[in-house]
């Protein structure tokens, strides 16, 4: 039987994240020994272990199939693959950062500056498109320590809370793009391969689905049950079940988290009783 090849980071910031996901959609992987690779053990599927940066080469060539990575990767690679999902992790956004004592004047204030960066393609297209000139220092790692050392003026990195930023003396004064984990594939992947990837999506976003959400259950009078009904959208209209005590009923719903205490605070006041709320693992819409 075919098997689907997915490359993940090796190490760093997205590898526990990826086998997480990959665990989440019922697919067993171990990496005890940190092999180059490994077959999941109930799901065709080969797992390859790479660099990040080397991800979207080797799905364009197909030696994987499909791939997880930050999306800043694969817009500076640049590279003949699809982005299918956004994965909902690795949040960080790319900013352009300079000495904390200088003025900002706006972006001007680049023209015919030195930048640092590893993200050099990115960079120089925001650039190009803004009609100001600068020049890119491209460095593999460690961009932040750039202007301590006098190899440029500015850096152009990865910022998730600012701190690295700050402790280099540095802030951060534009911020150019967000980006997060997403999974890309290979664009001429065999019938059996699609339909293995097709499964696997499935799987994610079940799992992204439940992401967020809680599922509320709770007891109120039957006269109580429209206002309540308004304050539970549910995924199209909550359930609403008689309970064995004449006059009352038992309403089912899903909602979110970002308004979760509102909403329960607003269902105890309306009458709601016995509120029981779960956590979703799945969501199959
Ligand atoms: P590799 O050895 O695989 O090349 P790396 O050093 O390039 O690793 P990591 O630092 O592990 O990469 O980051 C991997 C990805 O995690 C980044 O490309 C980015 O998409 C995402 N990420 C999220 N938050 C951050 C952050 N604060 N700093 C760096 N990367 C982050
Ligand atoms: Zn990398």
């Amino acid at each position: 039987m075919e098997k689907i090849k997915i490359a993940i980071q090796k190490s760093g910031r997205l590898s526990e994240k990826s086998i997480d996901l990959l665990t989440e959609c019922g697919i067993k992987v171990s990496n005890g020994n940190r092999k180059l690779k490994t077959e999941a053990r109930n799901f065709p599927m080969e797992i390859l272990f790479l660099r990040d940066d080397d991800i979207p080469q080797y799905v364009e060539q197909g030696v994987a199939d499909i791939g997880i990575l930050g999306e800043n990767e694969v817009w500076e690679k640049d590279k003949e693959v699809d982005v299918i999902e956004k994965l909902g992790f690795g949040n960080c956004r790319l900013s352009l950062a300079i000495p904390k004592d200088e003025d900002y004047t706006g972006l001007d204030y680049f023209n015919g500056k030195r930048i640092a960066t590893s993200y050099p393609k990115i960079l120089n297209k925001f650039f190009q498109v803004k009609g100001i000139d600068v020049t890119i220092e491209e460095l593999g790692g460690s961009v932040e320590i750039a202007t301590g050392i006098g190899l440029a003026d500015a850096i152009f990195d990865i910022v998730s809370t600012g701190s690295t930023l700050l402790m280099n003396g540095l802030k951060e004064v534009e911020s150019i793009i967000r980006s997060e984990a997403v999974l890309i594939c290979n664009k001429k992947l065999s019938p059996a391969k699609t339909a293995l990837l097709d499964q696997l999506l499935f799987r994610i976003k079940a799992h992204k689905n439940g992401q967020g959400k809680k599922y509320v259950l709770l007891n109120a009078p039957n006269e109580v049950i429209p206002d309540i009904v308004r304050l539970l959208p549910g995924m199209r209209s909550p359930s609403i079940l008689p309970l064995a005590d004449e006059g009352w009923s038992s309403v089912h719903s899903v909602i979110s988290d970002d308004d979760f205490w509102e909403i329960i605070d607003e269902l105890k006041r309306h009458g709601a009783e016995g509120i029981l709320v779960v956590p979703i693992e799945k969501m199959i819409l």
